[in-house]
Order: structure tokens, then C-alpha cells, then sequence
């Protein structure tokens, strides 16, 4: 069950600051507050699926290839990476806190 009390909903909600890289109606990125790379940037849906698998499962499959494609667009168009990293955790067991589904952009 998709909890409420997540970070990532706060922001949605603009109850939290973010430094946004980039929103339109279904998607925002915007910068990651604990940086593991010199660019780590985080692409969330603005609906509430709790992790990768929530997503994947239970979304539109128009809305899950347009969030894929807009991770790419983003990384490469917006953040002028030729390399980097796409990570999701999928559950604590894989190290995921925040438990609104993400991406992690590494660049
Ligand atoms: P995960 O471990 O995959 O759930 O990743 C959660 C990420 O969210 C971590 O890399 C945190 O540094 C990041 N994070 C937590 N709170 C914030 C916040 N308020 N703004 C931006 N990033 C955050």
C-alpha cells in the first residue's frame, strides 16, 4: 500500500523543497540531496506507485515507456551526459528508503 508520509509525495505537494531539473504533467527530476556522483539527479511519476515493480505492474504502458524515454531525454538533452547509470532499488532488501518509485540518473 503506497504510503503518504514518503519524501517524494511531500515534494510532489511542494510541502519540500526540490531543485528541479525538469517537469512537465506526468514526470519531475530534480536534484538528489545526498549526490553519489557529480551529477545524481532522481525522475519520479506524478502518480503514486510505491517501487519499479508498482510501476511496471500497474501503470499505463504509455505512461511507463514515456517515463523510460523522458529518463533518457533527460540524461542526455537536459543534463548533456554521454555516460551514466540508470538505478532503481526495488524494496529495502535492495536499498531502497523512499518508497515513491525513482530513478537515479548518475552521471
Ligand atoms: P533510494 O535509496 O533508492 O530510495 O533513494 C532515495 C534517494 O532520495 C537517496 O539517494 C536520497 O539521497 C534521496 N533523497 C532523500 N530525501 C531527499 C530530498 N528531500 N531531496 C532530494 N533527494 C532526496
Amino acid at each position: 500500500m503506497y504510503n503518504t508520509q514518503n519524501i517524494f509525495y511531500k515534494i510532489l505537494k511542494s510541502e519540500i523543497p526540490n531543485k528541479t531539473i525538469y517537469e512537465d504533467e506526468n514526470i519531475l527530476c530534480f536534484y538528489d540531496i545526498n549526490p553519489k556522483s557529480k551529477i545524481h539527479a532522481l525522475v519520479i511519476p506524478k502518480m503514486n506507485y510505491i517501487d519499479f515493480n508498482d510501476f511496471v505492474t500497474n501503470a499505463n504502458p504509455t505512461l511507463v515507456s514515456n517515463f523510460f524515454k523522458k529518463v533518457n531525454d533527460i540524461a542526455v538533452d537536459i543534463l548533456f551526459l554521454e555516460n551514466f547509470k540508470i538505478i532503481t532499488n526495488n524494496g529495502a532488501g535492495a536499498g531502497q528508503e523512499v518508497f515513491h518509485f525513482h530513478v537515479h540518473i548518475l552521471g
